[in-house]
């Protein structure tokens, strides 16, 4: 899968392609990923990426023509990649998305500055718009990176087990279960009993369970749409129980 992101800070984006899983998943040939300075694209002595708006106001805006000949050197890198433009007025990342995107040939990300790029790259120049969340960051690098990130952990043979990826938090609709290491005892704090067990089925029942429970404690909107199997239905009834004989 081939990455390249688009940006005037590529110095940025190295440091992380060198480091991790980031780094180990190039290493396996599984990813092909780097930064491309936009400023590299731009005309006269000072390389200039960016310029007034027209109609007056404050802030500066991404010039189109050094964007749109980065977008085209990028697009020869990588012919079939997706070209995603990340900008707070995208749609949502979230884990469906990255799983979409781990299914493509690869991703080149357009990253903005100061108020963002010129409109008429966004128009037909660009894939999709993306946004990390619904908060305003001076530059789409992180952004990308935080793409490049989710997406690349998904990919066959990054993970230590294929399994690893599937059990994540989101990928079936609930948060994961917790996780516990040794020591057995920290500060007084005890490893559930379950885990010790040694009893394989009541330890992946626990887990159903729990990832069930925690999501509606922790994110009951992820629940809002679901339809629950049976074992789910019998959790949240018995836990209803629980809490009603508590308060009652
Ligand atoms: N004036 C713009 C925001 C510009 S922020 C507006 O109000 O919509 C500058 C750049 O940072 C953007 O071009 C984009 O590339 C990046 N950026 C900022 N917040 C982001 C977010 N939540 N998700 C993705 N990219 C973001």
């Amino acid at each position: 899968m081939k990455f390249v992101v688009l940006t005037i800070f590529p110095e940025m984006i190295n440091p992380f392609l060198d480091n991790g899983m980031i780094r180990l998943a190039a290493e396996r040939g599984i990813i092909d990923a780097r930064a491309m300075n936009i400023r590299d694209f731009a005309d006269g002595k000072h390389r200039v990426t960016d310029d007034k708006p027209y109609g007056g106001g404050c802030g500066m805006v991404m010039k189109p023509e050094p964007l749109s000949r980065a977008i085209h050197a990028a697009s020869e890198v990588a012919p079939t990649a997706r070209r995603i433009l990340m900008t707070p007025q995208g749609r949502p990342f979230d884990q469906a998305m990255a799983q979409k995107f781990a299914a493509s040939d690869g991703l080149i990300f357009i990253c903005g500055r100061y108020e963002g790029v010129d409109e008429r790259i966004c128009m037909d120049q660009v894939d999709d718009e993306v946004s990390i969340g619904d908060y305003v960051m001076t530059g789409g690098e992180l952004a990308a990176m935080v793409v490049i990130d989710a997406v690349t952990r998904l990919l066959p043979g990054v993970l230590g087990g294929e399994e690893s990826a599937e059990k994540d938090s989101f990928s079936g609709g609930l948060l994961e279960h917790a996780h516990y290491t040794r020591p057995y005892n920290f500060g007084g704090k005890c490893v559930p009993d379950v885990l010790m067990s040694g009893n394989h089925a009541e330890i992946e029942k626990w887990r159903r369970e729990t990832s069930l429970i925690r999501t509606f404690l922790k994110r009951p909107d992820l629940l809002e749409q679901r339809c629950f199997s049976s074992e789910e239905k019998k959790v949240l009834t018995e836990w209803c129980k629980r809490i009603e004989d508590l308060v009652g």
